[in-house]
């Protein structure tokens, strides 16, 4: 007995869905994002797959021509650095959305004028979505790239959020007129265009240090753009696939939002991340300390138990495999070393995890922030590298400070603090650190990946022993 094709390709569809939804499972925990990596390639494979045996193809010249020119596209993409992923994800996303659109705009042209109202609803929805998700992920990318025509900062004027608003009903009255008779071709490239500047207007007043949350909620929008195309094409596969990418971006846009204390209100109605004032006073009126790596080994292996809290820095310096070899020397020695995880250190979500394992850092070392703050009053050091807001206490205490109510890493609490940057720059927030000024903390000025080697160094040869 022969099978239907169309099972064979309904049956490959739901097993792509049943891994789509396993990655993501996996995906939750650093033990096993590996797996849910694989998962959801295997799964996206398998859903290309599917589709290439669909009887609606007629010319695969054309398939793969576009197969070559994205992975052409796909391929250097997937090579940029850790620290450009956010503006790198945009971009993706930025490709998703314009297809989403094209399909949308094909099925449109293609169907009417005997459109049915669900199908028109979902459509208009669909390219709405899609068409505001494609410029606003240009622009985001663009921002985060720090494109020159693209101003980093955010625009704000007066009455930008009626604006913004206006052009959206707009956008959806239009909408409703096509539903209502989606013979009236006319309207539909006038629908495409409002959403398409609605994106741009979306982004424009956001600035660089609010992005990857925008960057994550966009993501979302491409899902459920994605979504309703599955709906318009009667594909379960896309119907799945977007909803789930919906609900994750927006669940992560949460939890950043969280993390960062942002009311969520804030991003969705878009004008938020202005400028945030350097407090440069207290940075002038103030000394620090500092020490030498020399000093900073010596510390280090008198200590009993160390706490090692990376940041951005440590991304940018690369200092994840000497941070690892730092690891070894001071576990060796019979320091009790772990690491302090901040859910929104580095530039993405994950950031610190994934160039922690890529070192081979053993999971069961890292621990997430609530875990690490009851830990750190017994800690005798705490080892900051390349990390500056999540540690900066003015967080907790300074009812004034930007960042005030986000929860951080409670380093101060610790016996001795040690701080690896290179200079008394703040971080993303643009605000300065209290914590520099404690009696307790020792700044070691160097870039991350030297610093960290030199110390390596010195507890090697015997100098920290
Ligand atoms: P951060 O506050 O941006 O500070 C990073 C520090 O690293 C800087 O003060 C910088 O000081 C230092 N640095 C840079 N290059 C270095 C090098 N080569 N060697 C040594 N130090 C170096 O970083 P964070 O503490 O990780 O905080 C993350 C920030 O990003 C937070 O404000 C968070 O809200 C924001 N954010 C994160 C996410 C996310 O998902 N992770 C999303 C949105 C926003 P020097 O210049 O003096 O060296």
């Amino acid at each position: 007995m022969t099978l239907p094709a169309n099972f064979l390709i309904e049956v490959i569809y739901l097993i792509a869905t049943v891994l789509f939804i396993l990655a993501l499972m996996w995906l939750n925990a650093p033990r096993t994002a590996r797996r849910g990596v694989l998962a959801g390639e295997v799964g996206m494979i398998l859903a290309v797959v599917g589709t290439l045996f669909e009887h609606g193809i007629i010319d695969y010249q054309w398939v793969a021509i576009a197969l070559a020119v994205g992975a052409a596209i796909g391929i250097p993409l997937g090579l940029v650095q850790m620290t450009a992923a956010p503006q790198r994800t945009a971009l993706s996303q930025a490709f998703g959305a314009c297809c989403v659109t094209l399909v949308g705009s094909a099925e449109f042209y293609l169907r009417t004028p005997t459109i049915p109202r669900f199908t028109m609803s979902v459509l208009a929805l669909e390219v709405v979505l899609g068409g505001l998700t494609f410029t606003g992920s240009l622009m985001a990318a663009g921002k985060l790239q720090e494109v020159k025509f693209i101003p980093q900062r955010p625009v704000t004027y007066r009455g930008q959020n009626i604006v913004n608003l206006t052009i959206l009903v707009v956008a959806i009255a239009v909408a409703v007129a096509l539903v209502r008779n989606p013979g009236h071709t006319v309207y539909y490239p006038i629908m495409v265009g409002i959403a398409l500047v609605f994106g741009v207007m979306l982004i424009v007043p956001i600035g660089s240090a609010d992005m990857p949350t925008v960057i994550s909620l966009l993501n979302s929008y491409a899902g459920l753009a994605a979504a309703a195309m599955g709906f318009v094409l009667n594909s379960k596969l896309l119907i799945v696939a977007g909803a789930l990418d919906g609900c994750s971006g927006f669940s992560l846009s949460v939890i950043m939002c969280k993390a960062m204390n942002r009311s969520f209100t804030n991003v969705m109605f878009g004008a938020f991340g202005q400028v945030q004032a350097v407090s440069k006073g207290a940075a002038e009126a103030q000394t620090v300390r500092s020490a030498s790596a020399e000093e900073a080994a010596g510390i280090l292996s008198a200590a009993n138990k160390v706490v090692i809290v990376p940041g951005y820095g440590m991304a940018v310096a690369q200092a994840q495999h000497k941070v690892r070899e730092l690891f070894d020397v001071l576990t060796k020695k019979g320091v009790n070393v772990t690491f302090g995880i901040h859910p929104v250190a580095g530039r993405m979500p994950g950031h610190m995890n994934v160039l922690l394992a890529e070192a081979d850092i053993p999971y069961d070392r890292m621990l997430e922030m609530d875990d690490i703050n009851s830990d750190l009053p017994q800690t005798d050091v705490a080892l900051i590298i390349g990390a500056n807001d999540v540690t900066n206490p003015a967080a907790r205490t300074d009812t004034t400070s930007p960042i005030y109510g986000m929860p951080i890493l409670d380093v101060d609490k610790a016996r001795t603090v040690m701080v690896i940057k290179r200079s008394m720059s703040p971080g993303f927030a643009g605000i300065d650190n209290p914590l520099y000024y404690l009696d307790k903390t020792l700044m070691l000025f160097g870039d991350a990946k030297a610093f960290v080697g030199s110390i390596v160094r010195e507890l090697v040869g015997g100098g920290g022993s």
